[in-house]
């Protein structure tokens, strides 16, 4: 096994990977509450995460991936008020909640297929996990930790923090964290603005609502991680994911109520991406910058000055080092874009190259820079710098100014469908790079243009133009020559 160091936000450096159980591997992440379109922002610890999962596969684990969809629960407002924000988009747009779950649901699966993201072995979802919620609840209450008023049952933040610590993995002090919260204005039911729902009594006009112990309600968002990474996983299993922006409260609460249901702690290695920012600004909705991914894959949104593929975002997201933020701009897609380009094409030369008897360049040395580099708290950024490095050598070769053995030709094709296409995910994209399906794709454009061509020598001129015109539509470029037409993909 590769020697994998991670950056553990808990205790706050780089730790050498050493799983629980032998060759399997644990690891649960947040995934999303599923009330609208997935945007940029989603496509991050989608990917972040994809990548760890690939990378622990690609060195031999057996990993089992929890990733869950928050269909209920998630209130409007963090503090334990307002709407729930399915049953509010439900409302809106008047349509019965679970409508909602299953249309961004697909929705959300259909953009991260797009973005070469493979599926979580377990995709469970908190309305299917509503008995394991409460059983995790009456857990908290039995130990102590937590308190019924009128139906609802809260985390007692102030017992808990006397008997463990609460706020570590965020670095908050409990101290700070009381000051900084404001007064409970009329909210009679906690005894503490720092106390957080596990168990919400319904409203009568609240339609997402399950029968329990403490009368009819729903789930805390907090519960359900607890309840259900505990339950496909273990009460101690290895790794736990999110966005930065889920450190408090909710991985902190997930924290304190694992230790209030079993005693200790429940998570091995604690991993965060950072946030992605738009033009230098946070993505905020009242800003207008909330790039939806279909929106970005079509370039219909106005921040756009063109459609991006999914495969260069997929770049572009895994060019930066994940825990650093991440900028995005056009400029900055633009420029991934031709990086990306850059090295699905050398990937083709790769195939063909032709071996030598003796060997220039250092293959071996180019495999061992890779592999550090993601073994170095995955740093792709480094990797797609060496990769780089090899395309160079692999246009050199080409070029017949640098040569390669046979065995080491093997030694590097194998390097770059490993790292390149298992461990990164990027795919050719149809128009780079010359796959068989691209091929087919391309003959059937050249039918087109010959059809059209045929139906210029009859002077059928309105066929020849309704095939140039669909074509230009579906963003292609054609260019007439003497010899016919010749097309490529608009970029
Ligand atoms: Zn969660």
């Amino acid at each position: 096994m590769e020697k994998l160091t991670l950056y553990n936000t808990l205790t706050r450096q780089k730790e050498l990977f050493e799983p629980i159980h032998k060759d399997h591997v644990g690891m649960y992440v947040c995934g999303p509450t599923v009330y609208g379109n997935a945007h940029l922002g989603h496509a991050r610890p989608a990917i972040t995460f994809d990548l760890l999962f690939r990378y622990l596969m690609h060195v031999g684990y057996k990993v089992r991936y929890v990733r869950n969809i928050t269909d209920v629960g998630h209130l409007v407002n963090d503090a334990d008020e307002g709407e729930d924000k399915v049953a509010k988009k439900a409302r809106l747009e008047e349509l019965e909640p679970m409508e909602i779950v299953q249309r961004y649901t697909n929705s959300y699966r259909k953009n991260m297929s797009d973005l070469n993201v493979l599926s979580p072995t377990i995709e469970p979802t908190a309305s299917g996990h509503i008995i394991e919620q409460i059983g995790a609840v009456q857990k908290m209450l039995q130990a102590g930790f937590a308190y019924e008023t009128n139906g609802s049952v809260y985390f007692d933040v102030e017992r808990y923090a006397k008997q463990h610590a609460y706020g570590t993995l965020s670095g908050r002090k409990i101290e700070d964290l009381y000051s900084n919260t404001r007064e409970l204005d009329g909210q009679q039911e906690k005894r503490s603005g720092l106390d957080f729902a596990l168990w919400k009594n319904a409203l009568p006009e609240h339609i997402m609502r399950w029968p329990s112990p403490w009368g009819e309600g729903f789930p805390g968002w907090h519960t359900e991680c607890t309840a259900m990474s505990t339950k496909y996983l273990g009460t101690r299993f290895d790794i736990h994911g999110g966005g930065l922006d889920l450190l408090f409260p909710h991985h902190e609460a997930e924290i304190a109520q694992g230790v209030a249901c079993f005693g200790h702690e429940t998570v091995k290695y604690w991993i965060h991406n950072n946030m992605i920012t738009i033009n230098g600004q946070k993505m905020g909705k009242s800003l207008g910058n909330f790039i939806q991914l279909d929106e970005l894959f079509t370039g219909t949104h106005p921040l756009l000055e063109k459609p991006y593929h999914p495969m260069a975002i997929r770049f572009f997201i895994l060019q930066a080092h994940y825990r650093s933020p991440l900028d995005f701009s056009n400029e900055a897609l633009q420029a991934a874009e031709k990086g990306f380009e850059r090295l699905m094409n050398a990937m083709a030369l790769l195939k063909d190259l032709k071996p030598a008897d003796q060997s220039t360049i250092d293959v071996e040395k180019l495999c061992r820079d890779c592999y550090e580099a993601l073994n170095d708290d995955l740093n792709s950024p480094i990797l797609i710098a060496h990769l780089f490095d090899g395309v160079r050598m692999i246009n050199s070769v080409k070029d017949g100014k640098a040569s390669v053995t046979a065995e080491d030709l093997e030694k590097l094709q194998q390097l770059y469908a490993g790292l390149v296409t298992d461990v990164l995910g990027l795919q050719p994209v149809s128009g780079t790079a010359d796959g068989e399906g691209d091929q087919l794709f391309g003959q059937v454009v050249d039918l087109l243009l010959t059809l059209r061509q045929e139906a210029k020598a009859r002077k059928d001129w309105a066929t020849s133009d309704q095939i140039r015109d669909r074509l230009t539509a579906m963003g292609f470029e054609i260019k007439d020559t003497r010899e016919g037409a010749e097309w490529k993909l608009k970029s």
